[in-house]
């Protein structure tokens, strides 16, 4: 495989802190050997290859599933589980120049659909993954923002078909999100969840329908129908690409330069005691983001434990983890100053992938017939890549998605310079931080 991170990024380094490893145990699969043949393989077990085999293992068809770690290892069963909107990175003027108002509002139901999707699966598959928070609220870290906000609301409206509501600072208090912020506004749709014990379920689920997944498989390459990992081989008629940000570059070689991996850290405190959350005045258990371009999302979660996140380190390395995570402790102890002696015993950092078109791509590969792939959900991969595999389910099954967007249907662009494409991150970056301020 053709990588284009440190080592590092593989390892079970930067995931060792995790906290959803303590919540639930994912059962192990056996690695592939041998010869084996199916209809359809599947390269990576998270949300979007797993959502992918469980709609085509209930729908009959022998699905394979090939993870070079485990379920869940990658970004599915380390993420902050916000199943929210989102997914691409446009504004609504650039929809609108792409696409047309109805391409634009076509992507924006897509979003909504998605976290349906994930709601109706976890009530059907009888999935329990600690789930809270009634839609979304954002934060305003900014006046200017706070100004902004009716503007939102309006934009709300009309992309997603319900209203939002604009909190003012003083209402924040009253309804116990106290904090640095000048005003909010929060939707109905989205709410949190445990990401691995989303996986796990999906795993499960898929396994049950009758599709079989291998652990510790790496697909090292896919040839004339034949996936070759070091100890077997799988022919199969239909390939499904489902390995986002820990794609290689020649897995297919079409991804070569077509993802760019971004790094995303989380801290996890231990339980907050009822008076450390009435002292802090921070006792809404509602999923939270600020109004950042490097945005921070946080959320108090049912064992009143709190969740914050941000991006990450731009280079993948344990010395770099460390720092981001420094940051990240002192971005918490700025927001929730009351809680600065609060041990987080729970740090840990994970890749997200985002596409040079700015959308998501789910589809069949350019030139590949029975290829497909789907990646790139600019961070917003909850919902978003359970959505993808669905659609790539009815691809390969020759269905009509109900939603597919052309912005979707869109082959991913080529960043420039290659494997170094990540070189640009930083000045990106010093970009945001200084609008930021
Ligand atoms: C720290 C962090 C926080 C996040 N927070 C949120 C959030 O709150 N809400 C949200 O919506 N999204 C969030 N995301 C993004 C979301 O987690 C991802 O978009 C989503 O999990 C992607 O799912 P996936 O199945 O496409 O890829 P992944 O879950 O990354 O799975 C890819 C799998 O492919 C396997 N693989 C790679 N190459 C090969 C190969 N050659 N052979 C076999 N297997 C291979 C890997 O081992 C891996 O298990 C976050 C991500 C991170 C890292």
């Amino acid at each position: 495989m053709k990588r284009i991170l440190s080592d590092y990024a593989y390892s079970d380094g930067p995931k060792s802190g995790c906290w959803w490893d303590d919540t639930i145990d994912i059962s192990a699969n056996p690695s592939l050997t041998g010869d084996h043949s199916t209809d359809v393989a599947i390269i990576g077990a998270g949300f979007t290859g797993l959502s992918a085999a469980l709609h085509l293992a209930e729908a009959g068809v022998d699905v394979t599933v090939l993870d070079a770690r485990h379920v869940g290892w990658g970004a599915s069963g380390r993420n902050g589980g916000f199943c929210c909107l989102g997914g691409g990175r446009l504004e609504d003027s650039a929809l609108d120049a792409r696409f047309g108002k109805d391409g634009r509002l076509e992507w924006h139901a897509t979003q909504r659909e998605a976290v349906d999707l994930v709601r109706s699966l976890l009530d059907r598959l009888g999935i329990d993954a600690d789930t809270h928070s009634d839609g979304e609220t954002m934060l305003a870290h900014k006046p200017k923002h706070q100004r902004a906000l009716d503007e939102y609301a309006t934009h709300i409206e009309e992309n997603y078909g319900v209203s939002a509501a604009v909190h003012s600072q003083e209402e924040l208090s009253d309804l116990g999100m106290n904090g640095p912020f000048f005003g909010g506004i929060t939707h109905p749709i989205g709410f949190a969840l445990n990401p691995r014990k989303y996986v796990a379920g999906l795993a499960s689920a898929a396994q049950a329908a009758g599709a079989r997944i291998f652990d510790n498989s790496p697909v090292i390459n896919v040839e004339n129908g034949v996936l070759t990992t070091p100890q077997g081989r799988v022919a199969t008629k239909n390939v499904i690409v489902a390995t986002n940000a820990y794609s290689s570059e020649n897995v297919p070689n079409w991804l070569a330069g077509r993802y760019m991996p971004v790094q995303s850290t989380v801290l996890v405190t231990r339980p907050l005691t009822g008076d450390e959350l009435q002292e802090a005045g921070w006792t809404s258990l509602q999923a939270c983001y600020d109004s950042r371009n490097l945005l921070h999302y946080f959320r108090l979660m049912p064992d009143n434990r709190m969740l914050f996140g941000m991006r990450g380190a731009v280079f993948s390395s344990s010395a770099a983890d460390a720092k981001a995570q420094e940051k990240a402790h002192q971005d918490f102890e700025k927001m929730f100053p009351a809680w600065a002696h609060v041990e987080r015993p729970h740090a840990w950092s994970g890749f997200v992938s985002l596409a040079r078109n700015g959308l998501p791509f789910a589809g069949e590969v350019p030139g590949q017939p029975g290829m497909f792939a789907g990646l790139c959900y600019h961070g917003n991969g909850v919902a978003m890549g359970s959505y993808t595999g669905q659609i790539l389910a009815k691809l390969v099954l020759g269905e009509k998605p109900k939603l597919y967007p052309k912005g979707m249907q869109t082959p991913l662009k080529r960043f420039p310079f290659g494997g170094a494409r990540r070189a640009v991150l930083p000045v990106a970056y010093a970009g945001f931080a200084l609008s930021d301020m």
